[in-house]
């Protein structure tokens, strides 16, 4: 059976491998007669499944030992709360608006922060771009600075993280990375907390990671639900309450397949990072070259893992979905609020399927 390809933004394909893995374990963990979705979060098996995801994460990203990896529940979403909560000591927090999602960020924030920054918009000109970090203003004092590292519906990606202490900021940089964690290495000498909802690259829906400075754990506001409180957390091991075990157990999988990848004489993260980068300049080549279709982001900001694009003919769009669907392409209706197309290739999109969709797109183009 080949499966069809496809390009969901989240949640998303997981890796074939990962999938036939679990598949094999389902009903009997290596010789334990259990399910991992049975077993105890505090049991001798699932232990094992826990420490070597934390550990196999650590060494695919590089994380340093003064970070913390902590695997909670609540989402993206749940963490635009979860962060002031944890960060913000009530005090100034500052944001950078490059898209939908930092600017759902910044009103949750609002309501625990005593004021929220906008230290630069790019919404002026439709949320194709990134400000400029020299021309940020960034506040004195603010207890953070919150940035969405690659922005899922608008198709925008940090491709260097700023350096808010050349920027003259004393404050840690929070990165929302939910839709690109693990495809590309992060400078964590730039960042004091990044966290991501595993629905896009790592794995099922239900669990998130967080990966925080251990300075910054401590702080949270008397308000701060316990199983929320990053220090309570970290001091239990992500078992404060139950955990989602089979999310951290389908996200190991992921990491050690992570760990496993090569590319020429790559290995691990700068292996996926390679081919995700040549993935995605298949299909902007192709883009750019086409009399069809158009992505309106500013080339140095474009994402190497969710592709918005437009046709210029838009009553072909529901005939564009459909082809694509009967050629095993599947999910590739843009977000509402952008409209036309998305091409989400995440880690677990093969360069094939890339490859299957712009020859479908060329065939599509050719019989206008
Ligand atoms: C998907 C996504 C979220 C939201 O995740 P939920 O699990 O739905 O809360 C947050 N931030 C970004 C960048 C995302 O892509």
């Amino acid at each position: 059976m080949t499966r069809p390809y496809n390009f969901s933004a989240g949640p998303a394909a997981i890796p074939e491998d990962v999938l036939r893995e679990a598949a094999a374990e389902m009903l009997d963990w290596h010789g334990s007669g259990m399910s991992v979705m049975e077993m105890s979060h505090r049991g001798k098996e699932f232990i094992s499944i826990y420490e070597h995801a934390e550990a196999d994460f650590r060494a695919l990203m590089g994380v340093p030992s003064n970070f913390k990896i902590l695997f909670m529940q609540g989402g993206g979403l749940a963490e635009n709360a979860i962060v002031p909560l944890n960060l913000s000591r009530a005090a100034t927090v500052d944001m950078v608006l490059t898209g939908s999602w930092s600017q759902k960020s910044q009103k949750e924030a609002r309501k625990y922060a005593s004021a929220v920054n906008v230290v630069a918009s790019s919404e002026a000109d439709g949320f194709h771009g990134i400000p400029d970090p020299a021309g940020w203003k960034l506040s004195r004092g603010a207890s953070y600075v919150h940035i969405c590292s690659n922005e899922t519906i608008h198709g925008v990606e940090f491709q260097q993280l700023p350096d808010l202490a050349a920027l003259g900021s004393d404050a840690p940089l929070v990165i929302d990375f939910s839709s690109h964690v693990a495809s590309r290495p992060v400078d964590w000498s730039k960042v004091g907390l990044a966290f991501g909802g595993a629905q896009k690259n790592l794995g099922p829906a239900g669990l998130t990671l967080v990966v925080v400075r251990e300075d910054l754990l401590g702080h949270a506001l008397p308000i701060c639900p316990s199983a929320f409180d990053y220090k309570i957390v970290a001091d239990n091991e992500s078992m404060f309450n139950t955990p989602p075990t089979w999310g951290i157990y389908i996200a190991g999988l992921t990491f050690a397949w992570l760990r496993r990848q090569t590319e020429g004489s790559l290995s691990g993260v700068a292996a996926i990072e390679a081919r995700n980068i040549a993935k995605a300049s298949l299909l902007y080549d192709y883009i750019d070259g086409s009399q069809l279709y158009t992505n309106p982001v500013d080339k140095a900001a474009r994402s190497r893992m969710n592709v918005p694009f437009m046709l210029r003919d838009e009553s072909r769009n529901e005939a564009f979905l459909a082809g694509a669907k009967a050629r095993g392409l599947l999910q590739l209706k843009g977000h509402k609020s952008v409209g036309g197309m998305r091409a989400s290739i995440y880690n677990a999109m093969p360069i094939e399927g890339v490859q299957a969709l712009v020859d479908y797109m060329r065939d599509f183009e050719k019989q206008a």
